[in-house]
Formats: structure tokens, C-alpha cells, sequence
């Protein structure tokens, strides 16, 4: 086999190079597009204004018939696989393995090049494109995917026989792709990894759906911790298994200091110190290995939101009590913590919107009014008139008089000095609401007396009126 170089090829010059001398991966891809494409239309789109690149993505191309293409070339950085490029090569069949399968001649140029990659590089690390991407792209197409997964056999019909026996398609020997419908020993390894790790599945050696919610699960913890940057598939690949290398790195480093860090969020979070079982499981687990994220974690657990909800409800009826004087209602509670949870209100908003509320002015209304009639009454012995009220209450609420300045007013007020001059006597030590109302009484039958004398000597003048108009009649006949 060999490999057509650019110049037979007629591609044009790259627009700039830069060299690299180490490969961990070798990635492979298919163009997705038709077979009959040619390296150098894919060249022109790849340094056109839609990508704009340096030059083709790849490092080398394989058509349908097995033809071996050169892209960039070994020795040079990539443009196929971000974040992998500076320590990668890539092939790229000219073709959709979506929609028809990979051919036996490509298939063997492709073995033949991964060969020439060991050869320079030390490492047979051939890799799907779409385990290395968070676009979600499909590349190298099902049919592609499939024989990677299946382990790179060489095919039959061509006869081609690599450089070392197959499968050897990872620097992990231990490391298997795996997925639902998958079986065996490295699926019992997985299933007891995911156990010990919490989560629920069985170790049977079946990789069925359960197994896949359980490996989604752990992807989702990965992810949110910021560890695991691929799809959460359900699906064990590289990606998966390297992040979870990564966690249990980082909860060595987690160990050292985690188990006091712990303790202070649940006191900070929860009002509550970790249990032993709690803290061993935190420490143990892996689950989320990073410090912050299991802080994070716990701040926000349903736990801490139950606490956040309680502690607000106790600061909701307190201000209630403190501004209206009365325990909030249900309604009340809920509506507040909605308020102060989405961050509309805070504290203080909730605070001063009760204090000026129309239910906190009446209250208050009522208490100065009250204590106005009482003054009132100790000072002058009588009721306040409403207009008494109403004045008095402008008076102190705009705090232009004080209750000291309101209570000297009054004292000095000419109605107290005639009733200081007309009673020298020392005032009576109290009044109970019964003398209060017997004196009312007392009053009444005074006005009740007085309304019938008052009665009687209009019915006397009217008697009179009469008599001298009688008498005036007789004045007049006599002198008529
Ligand atoms: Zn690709």
C-alpha cells in the first residue's frame, strides 16, 4: 500500500504548519458526504470562508476502493478532532457510513495506516470521533462506529493482516467500549464499579437498561461536577472511563481536607452536623469528587431548600407579628416565600411593605386612637369628641407633637385648669368601666329630669300665652 502525496494530488499549499511530534490518539472519521467526493473539494470547503481552516482537516483519506490519500500528513497538528489536534493524527473515509457501510478496501488501508501510526508513534489508540466530541456529531457514521466497536477486524476478503493481532485498539487493555445488549466479565466490572458507587443496577453480567440508567446517572454526576465533558448516553466509552479516573484522583486530593469541609456546609446549609455515615459515604464514594461540587451539592439539596423554606416561614411570621400584630395566614406564608425565594422581595422589602401596608396604618390608627381617648379621659375626666380624635391623631402620626408634648397640652389646657380650680380635690384614684357607666346613668336621669322640667315650663308658658290673650279679649270689649 501506499500513500498519494499532495503534490500528485494537486492540493494546494496550506496556509500555515504547525509540527508535532507526539500521538496519543489516532481518530477516524468519515466525510458524510458522497463517495465520489475528492480530497481536494473537501480541501476547499475545509480552507474556504465557511471553515476557513489552515488546510484539510485530516491527516490522511481513504476512499471506497481503498485509495490512501495525504491531508496534513504525519508530523502535523490536526483540524478533525478539537481538543485532541496537537496530540493526534486522523483518517477520514470519503463516504456516509450512516447510510452504506464502510468497504473491506478501505477498511484495510485504514488498518494499514493505523500500522504506519504504531510504527512512528508507539501506539495503536484508534478512537471514534464522536467519543471525543460534545457536538454530538455521529462521525464516523454507524457503520464505521460498528467496526471500531467490534474491534477493527481485519476483513476477510481483502486479507490484509495487521501489524499486531486484533483487538488492540486502546493503550487500556483493559478497557472495553460498552453498551446495552453488551455481556460478560468487563460488564460484571462496570455493574460492580456503578454499585459500590450507589447506584442502582444488578451485577449480572447483562448490560441491559437499568445498567444504562445507572451509567447516565454517574455521566450526570461527572458532568455536573465538571469532570465529564461528553453525552450523557448511558453508553461507557473512553470518555466516561477517563473521567472517572479523573474522579477518583481528585478524592485522593478530596480526602485530605473534604471531611471538615463537609462538616461546615451541612452546619452552614442544613443547621445539622453530618452524620458518621453521611460524612464516610461523602468521603468514600467518589460519586463527586470535587469539594465544591459536593458543597454545592449540599446547599442545594432538597434538605437544605426544606430548612431555607422553614427558616423563611419563622422570619415571614415574625415580621407579621412584629408590623400587623397578628400570626400570618397560610396564604400569607406561601405568598411571601415566593416573593423572598425568587429574589422580588427581600427582607427588608417584605419588612417595610407590611409596615405601610393599610392593615399596619389602621392598627395603628386604632392605637392612637385609643390612647388619645385614655389622655383624654385622665386629664380632662371626659370622652374625646371624634373631632378631638381626628385633630390629635393629624397631630402625632405627622410626630409633630409627641405623646409627653400631647399629654403637657392638655394638662395645661384651660378646660383642665377650671376643672383643677373647680375640683381642688385630689381626682378619684380610678374608674372602672361600672363607675363610668353609673355616672352615665346618673347623667342620663339628670338629662331626663331636666328634659320633663324643661317640658312642663313650656307647657306652663303656653297656659300663660293663653291667659293673656283671653285677657287681652276682655281688655278690649270693655273698652270697645
Ligand atoms: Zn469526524
Amino acid at each position: 500500500m501506499q500513500i498519494q502525496s499532495r503534490e500528485s494530488q494537486n492540493l494546494r499549499l496550506p496556509k500555515y504548519v504547525n509540527r508535532i511530534t507526539r500521538s496519543d490518539y489516532y481518530f477516524i472519521h468519515h466525510s458524510a458526504g458522497p463517495i465520489t467526493q475528492t480530497v481536494q473539494q473537501i480541501q476547499n470547503f475545509h480552507m474556504g470562508y465557511e471553515r476557513d481552516w489552515s488546510d484539510i482537516a485530516y491527516s490522511h483519506l481513504v476512499n471506497w476502493k481503498g485509495q490512501i490519500f495525504e491531508g496534513r500528513g504525519w508530523g502535523v497538528v490536526g483540524g478533525s478532532t478539537k481538543g485532541y489536534n496537537s496530540r493526534s493524527h486522523s483518517v477520514c473515509y470519503i463516504g456516509n457510513t450512516e447510510i452504506a457501510d464502510i468497504t473491506d478496501e478501505a477498511k484495510a488501508s485504514i488498518l494499514w495506516l493505523v500500522d504506519q501510526h504504531e510504527a512512528i508513534y508507539g501506539n495503536r489508540n484508534v478512537q471514534p470521533h464522536r467519543l471525543y466530541s460534545n457536538t454530538g456529531t455521529l462521525c464516523p457514521g454507524k457503520g464505521m462506529f460498528a467496526w471500531w466497536k467490534a474491534g477493527l477486524h481485519s476483513p476477510d476478503s481483502v486479507g490484509y493482516v495487521p501489524r499486531e493481532s486484533w483487538p488492540l485498539v486502546n493503550t487500556d487493555p483493559t478497557f472495553t467500549i460498552l453498551g446495552q445488549g453488551d455481556d460478560g466479565i468487563e460488564v460484571v466490572k462496570l455493574q460492580q464499579m456503578l454499585k459500590n458507587l450507589g447506584y442502582d443496577t444488578a451485577v449480572d453480567g447483562d448490560f441491559g437498561p437499568k445498567t444504562s440508567q445507572a451509567v447516565s446517572a454517574y455521566q450526570g454526576e461527572l458532568y455536573r461536577a465538571g469532570i465529564y465533558n461528553g453525552v450523557v448516553d448511558g453508553i461507557w466509552g473512553p470518555k466516561s472511563a477517563n473521567s472517572h479516573n479523573e474522579a477518583q484522583k481528585l478524592s485522593v486530593e478530596f480526602n485530605e481536607d473534604g471531611g471538615a469541609k463537609i462538616e461546615a456546609a451541612y452546619k452552614e446549609y442544613l443547621g445539622r452536623s453530618a452524620t458518621s455515615s453521611e460524612l464516610s459515604s461523602w468521603v468514600e464514594s467518589l460519586v463527586v469528587a470535587k469539594i465544591d461540587s459536593v458543597i454545592s451539592f449540599i446547599k442545594n439539596s432538597d434538605e437544605a431548600k426544606a430548612k431555607d423554606t422553614k427558616l423563611a416561614s419563622f422570619k415571614i411570621q415574625n415580621i407579621y407579628t412584629d408590623q400587623l400584630g397578628r400570626a400570618a395566614t397560610q396564604k400569607d406564608v406561601a405568598y411571601w416565600l415566593n416573593k423572598v425565594q425568587s429574589s422580588e422581595y427581600t427582607w427588608g422589602g417584605v419588612r417595610s411593605f407590611l409596615a405601610t401596608s393599610d392593615e399596619a396604618v389602621n392598627r395603628n390608627d386604632k392605637v392612637v386612637e385609643f390612647k388619645i381617648a385614655s389622655i383624654f379621659l385622665d386629664i380632662l375626666k371626659r370622652k374625646a369628641s371624634s373631632d378631638d380624635i381626628v385633630y390629635w391623631m393629624t397631630k402625632i402620626k405627622s410626630g409633630e407633637y409627641t405623646w409627653e408634648d400631647f399629654t403637657r397640652f392638655l394638662k395645661n389646657s384651660d378646660e383642665a385648669k377650671f376643672f383643677a380650680d373647680t375640683n381642688p380635690g385630689p381626682p378619684p384614684a380610678s374608674q372602672t368601666p361600672d363607675d363610668i357607666l353609673t355616672r352615665l346613668a346618673e347623667i342620663q336621669a339628670l338629662i331626663e329630669k331636666y328634659d320633663a322640667a324643661i317640658d312642663s315650663a313650656e307647657q306652663h308658658l303656653v297656659e300663660l300665652d293663653q291667659a293673656f290673650r283671653e285677657l287681652e279679649a276682655q281688655v278690649g270689649a270693655r273698652n270697645g
